[in-house]
C-alpha cells in the first residue's frame, strides 16, 4: 500500500520526463519567462538574456529614448546593475538603505515596461512578427511533442492576438470585457471575428469556440480574465529550419505550422509549393535574414544611439565629445563604472542641421545620410565631405598592389516625392552633372524619385574628390 502510494507522488515527474523525451532532437521550445524579465518575484538577481544582452551594448533598457523621463531619479540605468568579470549582468544588491528602494522602482519599471513590449514584438500584426520571420512562434506549448491538436491551439493563439486579447500590451494592461462563452467571443450582428470562425468552422462554429474557451481556461490555466491570455505564461518555440511553411494566397500571412489548415488572418485555405520551408521564409525576410546571419556568421550586435546636435543643444561640446568618444575619468569613479558611463553615452549616430556642413571636426564620421536633396552640388560635396577624415580603415578588399587598407566613406540622399527633388533630379545639372565617376563608387538604389537613391559607397576616396553622382546614377540606373 505505502508502495503505491510512492510511486504515485513521482507521476509528475515521470509525466514531466516522458515529454522531454518526445521533445529530443526537436526544435527547442522556451518559456518567455526565461527570456525576458517577467515574474521578478521568483528569481534573485540575476538578469535575463534579453535584459543582459541590452546593458552589455549600452542600450536603455525600457521603451524610449535615454532621458530623466525613463530613467529611475534621473540615474542613468547601469547604475543599478554589476558587470561581473565573466560578463553576466546582476542587478545591484550591496548598496542598502535609501538605495533599495530606488533598485526596486527600477527592477519594477523594468518588469512591468517588458511585457507589453513582449506581446508587442511577438505579435506585431506586421510583416514584423514573430512567426512571419520564418524562425519560431509563441506557443501554449514548452518542449514537449508537437501534435496537430497543439498547433491548432497555437493558431488560436495568433487569433486572439489579432483581437487584442493577449495581455498586458501596449494598449491595455487588462482586456476590458470577459468572454466566457461563445456568444461573448462572437459578438453580434457581422464582424470581423465571426466571420474568420465561421470560415474556420463552418459546422459547429459556436461549439468549437466554447470548447476552445473551455480549454483556455482548464487545461492552459489563462485565468485573469475569461478569454484573456498571459503572455508570461507562453513559450517560443523554434520552426526547424527545414519543416513546412505556408503562405495564405488571398493575404500573405506567414504560418510556420499548420493549425487548421486555413489562414488565421482571412480563413483562406492554405496551400503551399513543395519547397516552401522556415528557412526559406527566413531568408526572404528582413529581420528573419538578418538574425540568421548574426548567429550563423558569429555577427556581434549592435546599437544605434543617436542624439541630436544642432543649434538648440545645450551643450554641443559634451554632445561632439561623446560622439569622438573622449570621456575623463572622474576622480570618485571607478574603473568598471568608468567604462560602463563610456559605453553608454557614446553617441553613434547625430543628428544635425545644415551646421554640420561647414568648419565642425567631426573626425570620427563614417557616413552621412542625407535627410533631404541638397540644393547644390556644393552642398553636396560638404556634407559628404565631412566623412571618412580620420580611421576606419576597411579590414577587408586590402589594395592587391600595396596590400594597404583604403579609407572609405558613405554618402546617402533620402529623396521623396517633394517638387524640389523633382527637379533636382529631372535637372541632372543640378547636381553633380559635371562629375564623372567610376562606376565602381556607385552603389545605386534604382528608385530616383519617392524613394531612396544611393549615390554610393567609395573606398579610397580623397577627401576633396568627387563623391558618387546622382546625376550619373540616374543615367545608369
Ligand atoms: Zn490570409
Amino acid at each position: 500500500m505505502n508502495e503505491g502510494l510512492d510511486f504515485e507522488h513521482l507521476r509528475p515527474r515521470q509525466r514531466f520526463l516522458n515529454k522531454k523525451r518526445a521533445a529530443e532532437g526537436k526544435p527547442p521550445s522556451v518559456p518567455l519567462s526565461d527570456l525576458f524579465e517577467f515574474a521578478r518575484e521568483t528569481v534573485a538577481y540575476d538578469t535575463r538574456p534579453i535584459l543582459t544582452e541590452l546593458m552589455k551594448l549600452g542600450s536603455t533598457p525600457v521603451e524610449g529614448a535615454d532621458t530623466f523621463r525613463t530613467r529611475i531619479s534621473n540615474r542613468p540605468w547601469y547604475k543599478f546593475f554589476n558587470y561581473g568579470s565573466n560578463g553576466e549582468i546582476t542587478w545591484k544588491k550591496e548598496d542598502l538603505g535609501e538605495n533599495v528602494a530606488l533598485v526596486n522602482r527600477a527592477r519594477t519599471k523594468i518588469h512591468e515596461g517588458l511585457r507589453p513590449e513582449a506581446t508587442d514584438l511577438l505579435f506585431s500584426k506586421t510583416y514584423f512578427a514573430l512567426e512571419e520571420t520564418g524562425l519560431g512562434w509563441p506557443s501554449f506549448y514548452g518542449p514537449e511533442e508537437y501534435t496537430p491538436e497543439k498547433s491548432r491551439d497555437d493558431a488560436m493563439l495568433r487569433i486572439f492576438a489579432d483581437a487584442y486579447r493577449i495581455t498586458p500590451n501596449p494598449y491595455m494592461e487588462e482586456v476590458k470585457t470577459d468572454w466566457k462563452s461563445s456568444h461573448d467571443m462572437l459578438g453580434r450582428g457581422d464582424n470581423r471575428m465571426r466571420r474568420l470562425m465561421t470560415k474556420l468552422f463552418p459546422m459547429q462554429t459556436e461549439k468549437e469556440c466554447d470548447d476552445f474557451l473551455h480549454k483556455l481556461k482548464n487545461s492552459l490555466k489563462q485565468t485573469r480574465v475569461a478569454g484573456s491570455i498571459d503572455i508570461s505564461l507562453l513559450f517560443f518555440r523554434a520552426a526547424d529550419p527545414a519543416g513546412k511553411a505556408w503562405r495564405c494566397d488571398r493575404c500573405g500571412r506567414v504560418h510556420l505550422h499548420e493549425g487548421f489548415g486555413k489562414c488565421t488572418r482571412c480563413g483562406e485555405v492554405l496551400t503551399r509549393p513543395d519547397d516552401l520551408t522556415a528557412s526559406v521564409i527566413a531568408h526572404g525576410n528582413f529581420l528573419g535574414r538578418r538574425v540568421k546571419r548574426s548567429v550563423e556568421g558569429n555577427e556581434k550586435l549592435f546599437r544605434l544611439k543617436c542624439e541630436e546636435l544642432t543649434g538648440q543643444t545645450s551643450d554641443p561640446a559634451e554632445r561632439l565629445q561623446q560622439f569622438k568618444g573622449v570621456f575623463v575619468k572622474e576622480d570618485d569613479e571607478s574603473e568598471p563604472e568608468f567604462e560602463w558611463r563610456k559605453l553608454f553615452d557614446t553617441v553613434d549616430l547625430l543628428s544635425v542641421t545644415t551646421t554640420m556642413e561647414v568648419g565642425v571636426d567631426i573626425g570620427s564620421l563614417q557616413a552621412v545620410y542625407q535627410g533631404n536633396m541638397p540644393p547644390q552640388r556644393f552642398n553636396y560635396q560638404q556634407r559628404v565631405g565631412r566623412a571618412g577624415r580620420r580611421g576606419h580603415l576597411r579590414d577587408r578588399d586590402p589594395d592587391p598592389a600595396s596590400g594597404a587598407r583604403s579609407r572609405h566613406r558613405a554618402g546617402r540622399v533620402r529623396c521623396t516625392g517633394a517638387k524640389h527633388h523633382g527637379n533636382a533630379l529631372r535637372r541632372e545639372a543640378a547636381l553633380p552633372a559635371d562629375l564623372r565617376c567610376p562606376p565602381e563608387w556607385l552603389g545605386l538604389l534604382p528608385s530616383p524619385v519617392g524613394g531612396q537613391h544611393d549615390p554610393g559607397l567609395r573606398p579610397d576616396q580623397e577627401h576633396s574628390g568627387r563623391p558618387g553622382g546622382v546625376a550619373e546614377g540616374r543615367r545608369r540606373g
